[in-house]
């Protein structure tokens, strides 16, 4: 009896009650790049980057830029860095909802925050139900997306959920590149969801192919046609960032 209530305890400490204020310890988020005069003719973040997120414009005043849509988050460009130009904090608030908006430099060193739109705080401030596909990711980002759920995150106290059913849903959560695979299958789980429907985009993969953006084995048409209302980024991205994201968007209170 006392080992059950000693387990009872220690789940009731996992919760936590202030998901905006909640920080990831040890967590790899926001790239921060500072000031300093990048090494002449150095390319050393360029060449170690495995996704092309990094963007070199060595005749601008910020001459480096991380697209955060296609950034992994390995931290591999920081070490190799000879003007230590480069870090990382862990700062989970990393959504955008264009696609655009994603690229952090010295510059603009912070995400745009993201505005509430009325007309989604209108029809899913209260309720929304969210279908995800993972339309050929490695279930990195899947496993993040159903954490949501658990004890320690209890995207439920806020009418979010994630359902079984399209037929039952508001939103297609959509994680991986989309292979060609995987393409019709998004497509067809896309129809089956009523109006008014949004895309919510987590992960690198989703939002640009991720490290796999140059395969051929990839159908991102989809992703054309219906543009996402929030981009989730990392590899994974973390609970709170999508948490962080959608409550933004939708306008819900703490
Ligand atoms: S942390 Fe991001 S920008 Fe840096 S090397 Fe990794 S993927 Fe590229
Ligand atoms: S940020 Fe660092 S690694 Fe990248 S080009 Fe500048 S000096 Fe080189």
């Amino acid at each position: 009896m006392f080992k059950s209530i000693a387990v009872r305890k220690s789940q009731g400490t996992q919760y936590i009650p202030d998901l905006r204020a909640a920080t990831p310890g040890g967590f790899r988020g926001k790239p921060v790049i500072s000031d300093a005069a990048c090494a002449d003719g150095c390319q050393a973040c360029v060449q170690v980057c495995p996704s092309r997120a990094v963007r070199l414009e060595p005749t601008q005043p910020d001459p480096v830029h991380i697209d955060l849509g296609r950034c992994v988050l390995c931290g591999d460009c920081e070490p190799v860095c000879p003007s230590r130009k480069l870090s990382f904090n862990n700062d989970v608030k990393l959504c955008a909802t264009s696609r655009e908006a994603l690229t952090v430099s010295s510059a603009h060193p912070n995400l745009d925050p993201i505005k509430v739109s009325k007309a989604l705080h209108k029809r899913f401030g209260r309720s929304l139900k969210l279908r995800s596909v993972s339309a050929g990711g490695c279930s990195g980002c899947e496993m993040e997306i159903n954490a949501l759920s658990n004890v320690n995150f209890d995207l439920g106290r806020y009418g979010i959920d994630i359902v079984a059913s399209p037929r039952h849903a508001d939103a297609l959560v959509l994680s991986g590149p989309i292979t060609r695979n995987m393409a019709q299958a998004l497509q067809i789980c896309w129809d089956a969801i009523p109006e008014p429907k949004l895309v919510i985009a987590v992960g690198a993969c989703a939002i640009s192919g991720g490290v796999f953006a140059d395969s051929d084995a990839l159908d991102r048409q989809f992703l054309d046609n219906f543009k996402p209302a929030l981009y989730v980024p990392g590899c994974p991205a973390h609970p709170l960032t999508f948490i962080s994201g959608i409550m933004d968007l939708l306008g819900i209170a703490p």
